[in-house]
């Protein structure tokens, strides 16, 4: 026998969606059971997605940074690597975090049940217990954040020792020695830098023509230069047309521009091709819920499903698949249930890829104002340019500002170099608030940081930035 209990709001999904809107939810005085498979709040993001993939990259960046350290007269020899120990300290981190959000939950009287969820109809939701048995919660409102998985090739092998997708990769179970990274897209690249900086020999295999395929060209350039320095190959305009698994690894047989003649041997394959909504086994059918063709559930801007009383958000309902994002939508949807006068219409959803060097961009690309006709001014600083980038020995960066022409409006700004990741935050504010030119070039910056390079990026625009003598065409 099913045990049956109400709750005024169910949030299906603890990831950084579902616990942002669960959290909201209980401050404005809803009653709220948040449901999920792990034994904590978390989702993709703190378990197997954001965080422990950057505490593993700022060990990557770490031993990048001793190799470089030669250049400066400092040398550390080879680091001895113990993985047994690196990968503690990535489920610590873990750890610390998930644990911490639970005490959150706790704290906020959020009702934490753990198990797989299932729509019965609007109102009821089947809960498979993980420790057992089953519950049926009826609810007011529900909120559907039930994210993503990596998407898979149909016809490649399943082996789960030899051939990872993010999940596995994240686990750290060994360094290959050789490791294909299949999709050079930002999970990929990631994942490969880590290896990369772990000893592997990564080669790279990407389909389009660039790398980051999407994002605009002059921000992947510095980033496409160091991870050619860093990795065996990179094999663009090309794809993986075969794949076996053997004894001794994998054999991989390629086809396009680069391919390689013949078979190519890897120790593991990294499949990061990416990833797709979970939205199959909810139980969608036995409500009015639409999804399209992909898989994504269809929402309105107040994140409102084809149900009244269902709502969704975050990777599940769509692009760009970031956690940001997820918990935005997560508390708009709360606060339309609540009544308020809300809509999701961001102006800038900050994307960051956390190589080295980072890219991040915010707002308008120069390849969407492209790709739109729609007309920009484009104002670029080079990091040669910042006396803080050669003090870091980093002039590869560059910043840049899109702009509307006639009212110096900034749109867009897109940023390649150390740091990129914390420096696009002004960008998403400037962006967000309308700010101009004059607004961004009148704002005072410290010296010397690489925050300097937005304000001069702006000076550029006028044809009057201090450090680059960039005049501009009468
Ligand atoms: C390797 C990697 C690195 C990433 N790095 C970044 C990054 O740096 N920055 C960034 O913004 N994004 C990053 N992402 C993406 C980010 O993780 C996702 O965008 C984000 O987690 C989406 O949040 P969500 O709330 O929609 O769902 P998720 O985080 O996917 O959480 C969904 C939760 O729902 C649970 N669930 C699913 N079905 C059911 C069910 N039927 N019943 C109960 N529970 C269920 C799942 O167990 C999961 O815990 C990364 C992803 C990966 C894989």
């Amino acid at each position: 026998m099913a045990e049956t209990s109400t709750t005024q709001l169910a949030v299906i999904g603890g990831g950084p969606g579902g616990y942002a809107a669960a959290f909201l939810a209980a401050d404005l005085g809803m009653e709220v059971t948040l449901i999920d498979l792990e034994a904590n709040p978390g989702g993709v993001c703190l378990y197997r997605g954001c965080i422990p993939s950057k505490a593993l990259l700022h060990v990557a960046k770490l031993l990048d940074e001793t190799r470089h350290a030669a250049e400066w007269g400092i040398e550390f020899g080879e680091p001895r690597i113990k993985l047994a120990k690196l990968r503690a300290f990535k489920e610590r981190v873990v750890d610390k975090l998930t644990g911490g959000v639970g005490q959150v939950a706790k704290l906020r009287k959020v009702r934490f049940v753990r198990g797989r969820a299932k729509l019965l109809d609007a109102h009821r939701v089947e809960i498979d217990l993980v420790e057992g048995g089953r519950e049926t919660l009826e609810f007011q409102h529900a909120i559907l954040a039930t994210g993503s998985e990596p998407a898979k090739v149909p016809g490649f092998p399943e082996d789960p020792e030899r051939i990872l997708d993010s999940t596995g990769a994240l686990e750290l179970r060994d360094v290959p020695e050789k490791l294909l990274v299949v999709g050079g897209g930002y999970i990929g690249l990631e994942l490969g830098s880590v290896y990369a900086a772990l000893g592997s020999k990564v080669t790279v295999v990407e389909m389009m023509p660039s790398l980051l395929a999407g994002a605009d060209p002059d921000l992947v350039r510095p980033l496409a230069r160091k991870i050619e320095e860093r990795v065996d190959s990179v094999l663009l305009e090309t794809r993986v047309a075969g794949m076996k698994v053997q004894k001794n690894g994998v054999k991989v047989r390629f086809e396009g521009k680069n391919a390689v003649d013949g078979e190519k041997l890897f120790d593991k394959v990294l499949v990061s091709i990416g990833r797709r909504p979970n939205s199959a086994g909810l139980g969608l059918e036995s409500t009015a819920v639409v999804v399209d063709d992909r898989g994504f559930v269809q929402v309105d801007q107040q994140l409102r499903t084809r149900e009244p009383s269902i709502y969704a958000i975050g990777d599940l309902v769509g692009q760009p698949m970031l956690a940001h994002k997820a918990s935005h939508e997560g508390r708009t949807a709360v606060e339309a249930i609540a009544g308020h006068k809300v809509a999701f219409e961001p102006a800038a959803i900050p994307a960051v890829v956390f190589t080295d060097p980072e890219v991040a961009w915010c707002g308008l690309t120069e390849t969407e104002a492209k790709a739109r006709d729609r007309k920009v001014s484009v104002a670029r600083f080079p990091w040669a340019a910042s006396g803080r980038a050669q003090t870091l020995d980093r002039s590869d960066g560059v910043t840049k500002l899109i702009f509307d022409p006639e009212t110096e409006r900034v749109l867009g700004v897109g940023i390649c170099g150390p740091g990129a990741g914390e420096l696009i935050a002004e960008g998403v504010l400037a962006v967000e608030m309308a700010a101009t030119a004059t607004d961004l070039k009148l704002s005072i910056h410290p010296h010397p940081t690489l925050s300097e390079t937005v304000m001069e990026s702006a000076e550029v625009f006028f044809g009057q930035s201090t450090h680059v003598f960039r005049p501009v065409k009468k």
